[in-house]
């Protein structure tokens, strides 16, 4: 099996956090024969800079051909005046568009030691691990028409206009969405929930009416529907109800920020977006990222989190390359450092040590050995 990797550092922070899943690459290949390959790019302003645009076409051509991507963060004041089409996130959108990455996997894991640093009772979020499967490419953010339309004076002399943005979903885009969701849900406790609002959007009605068709391919999970705007009241109330919730684009941006902040801070969080499987190999184009951005505020001071950033990186080895157990024991590095009292600033409490993002790095490779 072919196990070539892009990593793509990107801006501020991100050189930093990369060079700890660099790290962690070598310590695998050397002790857990993993056999991965690496190359490097440059996107978003670092990308700008050096090629005059987000992502070179040699690097998206890189993209193409990995089996998967590592992104860490694009961005940062220095870039805010450059062409809108040339902006550091214009890398970002164009790979997730270009790799067609519809699926957006955002996992909510509150670890034991952080359960006080959510704004939540430790009660209501200790042990959560929850995932949103959060479509990506479609919905009310791409659909035409979007614009807004001048409709002259009203009777008073005050200009009106009227903005227009299109929900829009098709079958085989719901079924694909779905299915993934679904899938996740046979890896993980057989229990799905999706989320939307068939009561009052007609797209809900097509939704809903799509997932519980991709619904009877799965009889082992447990299916659920419920209200988007219920649910984001359930998250905050128990969470824990949850396993697997399935969405659209704009219901999902919102959930999964919902379900992010039940775990504490942006830098614990990862992600990862999915494509399509690939007709011939089954493979699955696929980016992992951590939720962040590239924090111009901390940048070149080594104290980042690495911590989302590394999770990211446990995602692609549990859904790129099923090494599910390696994944797993990735996962409890961390969960075993947070415990021993490590934290970086961003999750710093008091009784604890602060480290740096190298030591980090660091004392979750060494759990590993
Ligand atoms: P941000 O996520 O970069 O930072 C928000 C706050 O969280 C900052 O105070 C930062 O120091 C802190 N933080 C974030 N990640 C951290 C980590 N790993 N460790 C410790 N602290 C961390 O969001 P922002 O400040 O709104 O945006 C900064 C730049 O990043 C902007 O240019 C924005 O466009 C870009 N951005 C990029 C992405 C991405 O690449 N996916 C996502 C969001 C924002």
């Amino acid at each position: 099996m072919s196990k070539k990797l892009l990593l793509l550092p990107g801006d501020g922070i991100g050189t930093e956090i990369m060079a700890e899943v660099e790290k962690l690459i070598a310590f695998l290949n050397e002790n857990r024969d993993t056999g991965f390959s690496y190359e490097t790019g440059l996107v978003g302003g670092s990308a700008y800079d050096e090629h005059g645009e987000a992502i070179s076409e040699q690097d998206m051509a890189k993209a193409q051909s990995a089996d998967a991507v590592i992104f860490g963060a694009v961005g940062g004041p220095q870039w805010d005046n450059a062409p809108y089409d040339k902006r550091p996130e214009a890398g970002l959108l164009r790979l997730r568009k270009d790799l067609g990455l519809f699926a957006n996997l955002r996992p909510a894991i509150c670890y034991e030691a952080l359960a006080d640093a959510s704004a939540l009772k430790r009660e209501i979020v200790e042990g959560l691990d929850i995932l949103i499967v959060r479509e990506l490419t479609g919905g009310v953010y791409f659909g035409e028409p979007k614009q807004i339309t001048e409709l002259g004076d009203n009777e008073n002399g005050k200009n009106q206009k009227r903005a227009v943005d299109t929900q829009v979903y098709e079958t085989y885009e719901i079924d694909r969405i779905a299915r993934v969701a679904f899938d996740m849900a046979m890896t993980r406790s057989k229990k799905l929930h999706s989320a939307d609002k068939k009561n009052v959007m007609i797209s809900g009605v097509l939704w809903d009416e799509v997932v519980r068709e991709v619904a009877s391919d799965y009889s082992e999970v447990e299916f659920n529907h419920i209200l988007a705007d219920n649910a984001a009241m359930q998250l905050v109330r128990n969470p824990k109800q949850f396993d697997v919730i399935v969405t659209d684009n704009l219901f999902g941006d919102v959930l999964s920020d919902t379900a992010a902040m039940l775990t504490g801070s942006l830098g614990m969080l990862p992600s990862a977006s999915l494509g399509a499987p690939d007709e011939k190999s089954g493979k699955r184009k696929a980016m992992y990222e951590p939720v962040h951005g590239s924090a111009p505020d901390i940048a070149g001071q080594g104290i980042a989190n690495p911590i989302a950033m590394i999770a990211s990186f446990a995602m692609a080895l549990r859904y790129s390359f099923n090494m599910i157990e390696l994944a797993d024991e990735v996962e409890w590095a961390i969960a075993g450092v947070l415990a021993d009292g490590l934290r970086s600033g961003d999750i710093m409490q008091d009784g604890c040590k602060k480290v740096s993002t190298k030591q980090m790095g660091d004392a979750i490779i060494a759990k590993l050995v």
